[in-house]
């Protein structure tokens, strides 16, 4: 891995002037010469997404989504730092069917109205979001929590070295181009495609 040092990137597009903290994660810029080959096969595959959505959604839990990180830029080539938070939404859930409720089964019994079973339990649930605008100033950010969101910009490069030396990415990507899930798709940095796993306020 390439020496990472932090720098501050848009955190919508470039014409809303919000920064924050963030890694150029860009794959030239991070991995070691010798493997950047063959992370870019690697990235045609599902595989290295779906790791790095698991290290992030991990920061955001850590963080109980007051701070969390996202892909951002042209090909998501930045790993920002954004503000968020959680809100309540229901209240309640149907252990049968899954089904959600805005009631308590204080206010309203257990009788779920959708499956017709006594199984609702009351649960509080949460929706996530993301102040996607709002400019974050380094001097505003927790030293615990910038040392988190490097640690984690560190683990998502590292999950990338480790791939591309031990998964053969060519088998992955003919695989997966033979399903025509990847014609036409270019993938220039560790992002691509980008992962929407939050709303964006
Ligand atoms: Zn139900």
């Amino acid at each position: 891995m390439k020496n990472l040092k932090r720098t501050r990137y848009h955190t919508m597009s470039s014409c809303n002037n919000s920064t924050a903290p963030a890694y150029n994660l860009k794959v030239h810029n991070v991995v070691d010469n010798n493997l950047q080959g063959k992370v870019f096969e690697m990235l045609e595959t599902d595989d290295l997404h779906y790791e790095f959505g698991e290290l992030i959604s991990e920061f955001n839990c850590e963080n109980d989504y007051k701070w969390q990180a996202g892909f951002n830029g042209r090909s998501g080539g930045y790993l920002v730092l954004y503000k968020g938070g959680k809100k309540s939404s229901h209240k309640s859930i149907c252990e049968n069917c899954g089904q959600r409720n805005f009631t308590s089964v204080k206010e309203t019994g257990n009788l779920c109205g959708n499956c017709g079973q006594d199984a609702r339990v009351d649960r509080l649930l949460y929706d996530t979001f993301v102040l996607a605008g709002k400019a974050i100033a380094d001097g505003d950010v927790p030293a615990d929590v910038l040392k988190a969101f490097r640690k984690l910009a560190v683990s998502i490069v590292k999950t990338a070295e480790w791939f591309a030396k031990n998964i053969d990415g060519l088998t992955h990507r003919a695989h997966l181009v033979h399903n025509n899930r990847l014609e036409g798709v270019k993938v220039e940095s560790l992002a691509y495609p980008i992962r929407e796993s939050n709303r964006r306020l």
